[in-house]
């Protein structure tokens, strides 16, 4: 349940600031993609310039003819840390909002194939629009919330964190033990099922709950 919602006004003017992707962190999502369930969190990054923001636009790149759409709970880091326990991972963060992994399939299949790095399928330019962020006390509970994304008003993708594999805690942990995790860093927190291409003309929008919190159309 969402309570009352405030809007906070991100300013991801952090820098160095860095974009942080929990890949299959929904079982259901891992079996449409036909890839195992992980037994521990898999993570991929993406830059600064993936980012949208603001509802801006996201331009179609013509590298690609298969552009999925992926929607994420996303944390904001508000502390740094490295070597963060599971049980003090909640002190890091303060705001959840959601975004879009945008991800060129095609390109995606056959890094796959070759077994090549995922960066040109998913850390693109614009990759990754943003949409406000929410304080988590909104939340009466962090492990059930629901989300949604629909395409020109019409339901695609719905997620509840109850069917996370990995909880916000627990991702936080694991990428901390990799990566100092900054002030200002973003998680992208996985997929539900029901990926899928988007073309230009469409307009995306995500809610968390009942709140609409990023609107925008592809180019
Ligand atoms: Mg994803």
């Amino acid at each position: 349940m969402l309570n009352k919602v405030k809007y906070i006004n991100y300013t991801l003017e952090e820098e160095g600031m860095k974009i942080i992707c929990i890949g299959r962190n929904y079982a259901e999502h891992a079996k449409e993609m036909k890839a195992a369930v992980p037994t521990e969190p898999v993570f991929f990054m993406k830059p600064d310039t993936a980012l949208i923001k603001g509802n801006e636009p996201f331009y179609y790149p013509d590298f690609s003819k298969e552009i999925h759409h992926e929607v994420e709970l996303v944390i904001k880091m508000s502390r740094a840390g490295k070597h963060i326990e599971p049980e003090f991972a909640h002190k890091y963060y303060e705001e959840i909002g959601i975004g879009i992994d945008f991800t060129a399939r095609d390109i995606q299949a056959k890094c796959k194939e070759k077994g090549l790095p995922w960066e040109k399928a998913k850390s693109f330019d614009g990759s990754a629009p943003i949409g406000n962020f929410v304080n988590k006390r909104t939340f009466t509970d962090l492990n059930n919330i629901n989300f949604l994304l629909t395409i020109n008003g019409k339901s695609v993708q719905k997620g509840n964190t109850k069917d996370l594999l990995f909880s916000f805690d627990k991702v936080i942990s694991y990428i901390s033990k990799f990566v100092t995790l900054k002030t200002g860093d973003l998680i992208f927190t996985g997929t539900p099922e029901g990926v899928g291409e988007v073309k230009k003309g469409d307009v995306l929008e995500a809610f968390i709950e009942k709140e609409s919190l990023l609107k925008f159309e592809i180019k």
